[in-house]
């Protein structure tokens, strides 16, 4: 056996997804918000028999390593590596190839070390050790943090990455290393503590620095060095894809159904200290979709929880509309009588901090509440100020539902009629051709499901389905393509199909795929089932063609073309015969 198969047979494919999604059992299988695209309901099905995945949104499928590449960004070689170190199984190290990708988490690694040794085992490590305890943080949560520290010095870490081998041009791409105008090398990272950032799933992608030298170099007036510096974009790291501390809490999120979202790194250490786990740190930049999607798959309800003046009232609207773009409201945690979570949580401790958690108001309540707060709302002006500030938000909402409701609120808050203020929503959000949900019959429905039972079927029926039939079916799409999947590879694969589809076919079939129930049919009721679909079909085909030919017989008429209005009435009453022929079949079936 050779190491794939060892690690596909270990490793279930539930535990594999669990390190990025929630799953939630469904039956045979499991399902989650996609890891790889947005969205409100789920379309990310796991497979525990076939030891798969497959997504019905965006198309993607395949096994663990598919799962793993995809996600941590990496080749196949690297994905068995990082799966046998995740769950614990031996592998041959000569039977792989080094790899570029692995040289920069070796890289990473090493540096991750020296930092780690810096903080705990150098002279000068003691005055960030001194820092760190300062602030409150406990040596066991240095070392779940893995906090290290670059010690004040040009070449400390681009010496030490050279006695070990590394190349200078990878260390430089990591942003570890920065080459000036003289083409000197020199570390980026000088005297400061150092908060490492973690991939989802533990592997180490960039660093984080703070100065222990800002208020020394005042005093010795030389230039302040920047309070934080973090480590640029970089073949494995890109900023806003992450959030710090996410890969220690994200279990915690799972079982809280919640996660709490900060600004800083001591916001989110502290709070992980003090026992509330589901929290994780944006890292200052402005929050992106990748992470409201990271948190969204792991918590039912996020909370901002940003510090308390101006820049981070005005970071919570810009989160709170980030996250209205993805129809998630979140919870604005607001406290008095500290400026931020760690001195909140520091000061008052756990218990007074999950209180605080309990009496949240909503964003859409706190956008409402700051408009009233900011402008006087009876001066219609300032009225107008703040209802912006709210359409602003409100606006950025997909969900047409979710809108509505809010638009309701909106009204009753300003005393404004809520018609008015759809209107001024109007213009930019008309929803895309492609995101109008397909409607499609009853009957259409039905036939679907059946077809997606007993896919055997489809060589005997589909002669029926020409292109005139077709024509009339809101399915067409659907069918012609769930045909030829049937005819290339002797079964249904909606991968394969849903390639073919827009987003409506696709969300459709997998609405119907996923509510198609367990219970085995007879064969002979399947049969039924889809000879009763196939005639009703053709009864919409001919009533359809008689609508059209009465409409030309119309026009034929005007033109007082009698030849053509003879040709038409003929065709006409064979297909009214046609049509009486087959309700009299369908009398005759029903009466026995
Ligand atoms: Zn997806």
């Amino acid at each position: 056996m050779d190491s794939k198969d060892q690690i596909k047979e270990y490793i279930s494919i539930v535990d594999v997804a669990a390190l990025y999604v929630s799953l939630k059992p469904a039956g045979k299988y499991y399902k989650a918000l996609c890891p790889f695209h947005s969205e409100k309901t789920p379309s990310f099905f796991v497979y525990p028999e076939k030891n798969s995945f497959s997504c019905y949104g965006c198309n993607r499928f395949g096994d663990i390593f598919a799962l793993v590449q995809e996600m941590e960004n990496i080749g196949f070689v690297e994905a068995m590596h990082f799966l046998a170190e995740k769950f614990n199984i031996p592998l041959q190290k000569t039977s792989f190839k080094s790899v570029k990708k692995d040289d920069y988490l070796q890289i990473n690694e090493l540096a991750l070390n020296f930092f780690k040794e810096n903080l705990f085992a150098s002279e000068e490590g003691k005055g960030a050790l001194a820092y760190l305890k300062n602030r409150g943080l406990q040596k066991a949560t240095l070392e779940q943090f893995s906090l290290g520290y670059a010690p004040n010095d040009w070449d400390g870490l681009s010496s030490h990455l050279k006695k070990k081998g590394v190349s200078q041009e990878k260390a430089l791409e990591l942003g570890l290393l920065i080459k000036n105008d003289n083409n000197r090398v020199y570390d980026r990272f000088r005297g400061r503590v150092i908060f490492p950032i973690f991939s989802e799933t533990g592997t180490i992608l960039a660093f984080g620095g703070r100065t222990v030298f800002a208020d020394a170099a005042s005093a010795a007036n030389t230039p302040k060095p920047a309070k934080y510096l973090n480590s640029p974009d970089t073949p494995i790291y890109k900023k806003g894809h992450h959030l710090f501390g996410f890969h220690l809490s994200k279990n915690a999120m799972k079982e809280e159904k919640a996660g709490i979202l900060v600004e800083g790194y001591l916001d989110m250490i502290s709070l992980y200290q003090a026992g509330i786990r589901h929290v994780a740190a944006s890292l200052g930049t402005a929050l992106t979709e990748k992470q409201v999607h990271l948190l969204n798959r792991f918590c039912a309800a996020i909370y901002i929880f940003y510090d308390r003046d101006a820049a981070g009232e005005t970071a919570t609207i810009r989160n709170i509309e980030k996250m209205f773009e993805q129809n998630v409201n979140p919870r604005i945690v607001v406290i008095e009588g500290a400026k931020d979570p760690d001195e909140y949580v520091r000061s008052k401790g756990a218990k007074a901090m999950r209180e605080i958690l309990d009496r949240t108001e909503d964003g859409f309540k706190f956008l409402l509440n700051k408009a009233a707060r900011e402008f006087k709302l009876q001066d219609p002006a300032q009225k107008r100020k703040g209802l912006d500030m709210v359409l602003q938000a409100i606006g950025k909402m997909s969900d047409p539902i979710i809108r509505d409701d809010y638009l309701q609120r909106t009204g009753s808050f300003f005393k404004v009629a809520p018609e008015l203020l759809h209107l001024e929503l109007q213009p930019q959000k008309e929803p895309e051709n492609g995101s109008q949900p397909l409607k499609i019959s009853l009957m259409e429905e039905k036939f679907l499901e059946t077809l997606l039972r007993a896919p055997e079927i489809v060589p005997e029926i589909k002669e029926f389905f020409n292109e005139d039939l077709l024509a009339i079916l809101a399915i067409r799409n659907i069918i012609h393509w769930l045909f030829a999947s049937v005819e290339r590879f002797g079964e249904i694969r909606l991968p394969e199909i849903n390639k073919h589809l827009s987003a409506a076919e696709k969300a459709r079939l997998h609405d119907i795929f996923s509510q198609k129930t367990q219970t085995a049919k007879e064969r002979s009721e399947i049969e039924k089932d889809v000879v009763i679909s196939i005639g009703n079909f053709q009864k919409k085909l001919l009533t359809s063609k008689t609508r059209q030919i009465n409409q030309e017989i119309a026009v034929a008429e005007r033109e007082h073309n009698e030849a053509r209005v003879a040709q038409l009435m003929k065709q006409k009453n064979e297909f009214m015969k046609t049509i009486s022929r087959r309700s009299r079949e369908e009398h005759f079936e029903k009466e026995n």
